[in-house]
């Protein structure tokens, strides 16, 4: 049994949740205990705050975790960062009050700085040879200024909305994160096992997530043509059509070069083109 620490409520869970139920996984209850078992596949999944999952995982109370790269990396644990899950993505940022004028690092010396990430604030400092002076609190970082608590703030930022609501302006990045799955180092030879599986079907559920399915009709005379544009996990799928002279071709596309891929079948005759989601890709 493999024990899984994802966040008990808060920015992270929805999309957690929704990734064990893509890779299958299908839990007896909510997130009102403490934990769940799933009935089908041999992990068990732990409730917590998403502060706590580093030292959980550490301390091997849970296996791994879901937790923002930001959190990990604040925490400083030595456990490994396993797979990159794409959701939850923000950074994290130093901001001012928009009135004070900004042009560069060098700017903040002398300035106190409210965050809820010291060491990542801390460590940013130092590398840059800013002498700041870093005030840790725990929440509603971005009304510092406002109630003259601080000078600037260290948080995290997606839209940038928060910031602009309280009179600030983002002025550097210092990390740019999103939620990884993290692991302890030492797990049993069974486990190990079972966190293989695990990351094959996020692995197929996120490689299906950036891919369509695509048929369509094409002169026999472009096929090549068309091949180039659509290599597929082997090779394309041909189909001969009952008219003579064309085929059917099915095949993979990337999401990020769809619509460029699109353009050019058209211009090698492709017609009645069809693209359709995948929900797993195993390759
Ligand atoms: P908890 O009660 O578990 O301690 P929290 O209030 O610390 O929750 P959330 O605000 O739910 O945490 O954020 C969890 C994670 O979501 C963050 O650590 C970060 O990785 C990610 N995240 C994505 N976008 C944002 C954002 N705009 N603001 C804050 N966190 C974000
Ligand atoms: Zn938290």
């Amino acid at each position: 049994m493999l024990k899984i620490a994802i966040q008990k409520s808060g920015r992270l869970y929805e999309d957690s949740i929704k990734l064990l139920k893509e890779c299958g996984i299908e839990l007896n209850n909510g997130n009102k205990q403490l934990k769940a078992v799933a009935f089908n596949f041999p992990i068990e999944v732990y409730f917590l705050r998403d502060d706590d999952i580093p030292q959980y995982v550490y301390d091997n109370v849970a296996d791994i975790g879901i937790v923002g790269e930001n959190v990990l990396l604040e925490k400083a644990k030595d456990i490994d960062l396993v797979y990159r899950l794409g959701f939850g993505k923000c950074r994290l940022s130093i901001a001012v009050p928009k009135s004070i004028e900004y042009n560069s690092v060098k700017d903040l010396d002398g300035l106190k700085i409210a965050t809820s990430y010291s060491v990542l604030l801390q460590k940013y400092l130092a590398d840059n040879k800013v002498n700041a002076e870093v005030h840790e609190i725990s929440g509603s970082v971005e009304i510092a200024p406002s109630i003259g608590l601080a000078d600037a703030i260290c948080d995290l930022v997606s839209s940038g909305s928060t910031l602009f609501t309280n009179g600030l302006k983002e002025v550097e990045v210092i990390l740019k994160s999103e939620a990884v799955l993290t692991a302890n180092k030492n797990l049993s030879a069974e486990k190990k096992a079972i966190l293989e599986k695990l990351l094959l079907r996020i692995n197929s559920v996120k490689t299906a997530k950036n891919n369509k399915y695509i048929m369509l009709n094409a002169p026999n005379k472009q096929l090549k043509n068309i091949f180039s544009l659509l290599p597929g996990m082997k090779s394309p799928t041909v189909v001969p059509l009952a008219e003579e002279g064309w085929s059917s071709v099915q095949s993979v596309v990337n999401e990020n070069d769809f619509w460029e891929v699109i353009e050019k079948l058209k211009q090698f005759d492709a017609e009645g083109i069809i693209v359709m989601p995948i929900e797993k890709m195993i390759v």
